[in-house]
C-alpha cells in the first residue's frame, strides 16, 4: 500500500478546509475528497462569463478574533471592510434591514400600523396573565413582536426558506434566530438609543474576490504537501470495533482505498451513515431518512449598466414573489463584474425535485425580471446572460422532532473513536462559514491534541448571531 494519510478529509466546504489549514500548521499530512470541481463548499465562488459571483450573499461575521486572524493571514490586503446596506420588500415598499423602526413607523400605513400596534400590546398582555407555550418558531415570533409584525418580518420568509408553515418548525430556529431580539428591544433601542441593547452589525468582512477566495487561498498553501481529490466521492467506509479501518473512493478515473488514522467528514450525514460498512442498525438509517436538507436554485444574470441598487442584498418574503432574496455582487466588491457592468445573483428556495427545482432558466428569468422591472431595478434589455446553478443539501431543516432523529445517528456516530464529523451537512447544523471554520478548527485540534472539544458548544451562546461587535473575544 501507497504512503497514507494522518487525517482523509471529505469535502473541501469552509469546515473541512479549515481542519486541512490548521492541520497543515502541525505537519499533520491529509488528502481531501471533494465532489466539486473547486473547493469551497456552499461558500464557494464561482466564474461566469468574467463576472464572479457567490452562492448567495456572503457576509462574514463573528465575534471570534481568533477566526479574523486566521482569514487576514490568508489574505491580507484582500480581506475589505464593507458598508452593510440590505432591505426587505413589503407591502410595495422596500423598508431598511435590520429593521430602523422609525421607517416602518412611517412607512407601514396608518392600517398596518394600529393593527402591528394592537397585536403587539395584545401579545405583551397576554404574556403576562397566560404567556404562550413556546412550541415552534411561530409562537416565538408572535410572542415577541405580534403576528402583524412577525408575519411581514419573519413568517412569510422564514416558511419561504423552509419549505413548512412556521408552526411546524422547531422553536430550536427560535433559539439561534432572534433570541434576545423582541421588538421591545429594537424599540428601545431607537427610541432610547440604549447600549446594552443588541445591536446589529452594519459592516462585514469580505474577501475582494468572492468569499471562496479564503478556501482557495488555504488550497493554494497546503496544496504544495498535501493532496486534493476534486470531482471524487468516497463509496464505502469501512469500520471494525468502533473504529474507521478504510474507506474507498471513486475519483475521475479511478478507484482507491485510503486507511487513514483519522477521518474528518463534512459530507451530507444522511448520506454517510448509508456508506458504513458494515450498515448502521436499522433504527439509525431510519432516523437518518427522516432528517430533510432544503435545497436552492440560483440564478444569475449579468447586467449592462452598473448598478442596478444599492443593497448587498434584498429580502422578498411575500408568498407570490417565486424568489426569497436577490444579491448584488458589486455592492460587496467592485471586482466582481467588469468595468460598467453589474450581476444579479437570484435565489429560488426549493425541494430536490419539485417545480422550481425543474424550472427552466427562461422561466425563471421572466419571473424575476417581471418583479424587479415593478421595482424600476432592472429591464430585460438591460440582462446580457443568464445562468442557472441547482444546489442540493443547503439548508439541514429544523422541523418540530427533528432533535430526536439527529440524537439517534449522533449517537451512533459518536461511537467511532477516530472519526470527526463536522460542518453545516456534516453535522447537520446551520452554520454559517464562522462557526463551520470554528468545528474544522476544533475538529482538527482535537486530532493534534488527543484531546475531545465538544463541537455542539460551537456556536452555542444561543443569541441573535447578528449581534454584537466584530472579533471581540480571542476564543481559542
Ligand atoms: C444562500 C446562502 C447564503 C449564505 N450566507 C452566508 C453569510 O452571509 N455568511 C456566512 O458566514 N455564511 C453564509 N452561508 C453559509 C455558508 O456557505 C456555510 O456555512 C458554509 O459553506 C458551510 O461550510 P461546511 O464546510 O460546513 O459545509 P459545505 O460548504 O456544505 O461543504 C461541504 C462540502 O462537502 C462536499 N460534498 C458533499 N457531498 C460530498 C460527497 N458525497 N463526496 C465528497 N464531497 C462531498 C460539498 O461539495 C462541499 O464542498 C450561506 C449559505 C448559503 C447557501
Amino acid at each position: 500500500m501507497t504512503a497514507q494519510p494522518t487525517v482523509l478529509i471529505l469535502g473541501a466546504g469552509p469546515s473541512g478546509m479549515a481542519a486541512g489549514m490548521e492541520l497543515y500548521k502541525k505537519n499533520i499530512s491529509f488528502e481531501f475528497v471533494e465532489k466539486n470541481n473547486q473547493v469551497g463548499g456552499l461558500a464557494r465562488t464561482m466564474e461566469f462569463g468574467g463576472f464572479k459571483t457567490d452562492i448567495g450573499p456572503h457576509r462574514f461575521f463573528s465575534k471570534n478574533q481568533y477566526l479574523y486572524t486566521f482569514i487576514e493571514e490568508l489574505l491580507g490586503e484582500k480581506w475589505i471592510l464593507v458598508n452593510r446596506f440590505t432591505r426587505f420588500y413589503a407591502n410595495g415598499k422596500l423598508f431598511k434591514y435590520p429593521n430602523d423602526i422609525m421607517e416602518v413607523l412611517t412607512k407601514f400605513g396608518p392600517i398596518n400600523l394600529i393593527r402591528a400596534v394592537t397585536d403587539y400590546g395584545f401579545e405583551k398582555a397576554r404574556s403576562k396573565i397566560a404567556p404562550r407555550k413556546m412550541n415552534s418558531f411561530e409562537d416565538y415570533a408572535i410572542a415577541n413582536f405580534g403576528k402583524t409584525l412577525a408575519e411581514v418580518n419573519m413568517i412569510n420568509y422564514t416558511e419561504k426558506v423552509w419549505g413548512i408553515p412556521c408552526k411546524d418548525i422547531s422553536v430550536d430556529w427560535a433559539q439561534q434566530r432572534i433570541k434576545g431580539l423582541g421588538l421591545t428591544a429594537i424599540l428601545k433601542k431607537a427610541l432610547l438609543k440604549s447600549k446594552d441593547v443588541k445591536t446589529l452589525v452594519d459592516q462585514f468582512y469580505y474577501p475582494d474576490e468572492g468569499t471562496g477566495l479564503i478556501y482557495e487561498a488555504i488550497k493554494k498553501k497546503v496544496e504544495k504537501t498535501n493532496t486534493f481529490h476534486l470531482e471524487s466521492v468516497p463509496t464505502a467506509v469501512h469500520h471494525e470495533n468502533n473504529k474507521i479501518v478504510s474507506v474507498d473512493i471513486k475519483t475521475k478515473d479511478k478507484t482507491k482505498t485510503f486507511a487513514p488514522e483519522h477521518l474528518l467528514t463534512s459530507i451530507p450525514m444522511t448520506e454517510f451513515v448509508k456508506l458504513m460498512s458494515p450498515a448502521p442498525p436499522r433504527d439509525v438509517l431510519e432516523a437518518a431518512s427522516r432528517l430533510r436538507y432544503r435545497s436552492q436554485v440560483y440564478l444569475f444574470i449579468t447586467i449592462n449598466k452598473p448598478s442596478v441598487s444599492p443593497d448587498q442584498w434584498i429580502y422578498f418574503p411575500p408568498k407570490e414573489i417565486p424568489f426569497g432574496r436577490i444579491a448584488e455582487m458589486n455592492n460587496f466588491s467592485k471586482k466582481m463584474s467588469p468595468p460598467g457592468k453589474t450581476s444579479l445573483m437570484i435565489e429560488f428556495f426549493c425541494w430536490e425535485g419539485d417545480e422550481i427545482w425543474n424550472a427552466s432558466k427562461e422561466k425563471l428569468l421572466q419571473d424575476t425580471v417581471f418583479w424587479l422591472n415593478k421595482l424600476g431595478f432592472l429591464s430585460m434589455n438591460e440582462v446580457e446572460n443568464a445562468y442557472l446553478h441547482r444546489q442540493t443539501n443547503v439548508y439541514p431543516v429544523y422541523n418540530i422532532g427533528y432533535e430526536k432523529n439527529l440524537d439517534v445517528v449522533k449517537n451512533y456516530l459518536n461511537q467511532f473513536t477516530n472519526l470527526e464529523y463536522i460542518g453545516r451537512p456534516g453535522r447537520f447544523r446551520y452554520t454559517n462559514q464562522d462557526h463551520s471554520l470554528e468545528m474544522g478548527i476544533l475538529a482538527a485540534r482535537s486530532i493534534i491534541e488527543k484531546k475531545d472539544y465538544d463541537l455542539d458548544k460551537v456556536g452555542s451562546e444561543n443569541e441573535y448571531f447578528e449581534k454584537g461587535t466584530i472579533g471581540k473575544q480571542n476564543v481559542y
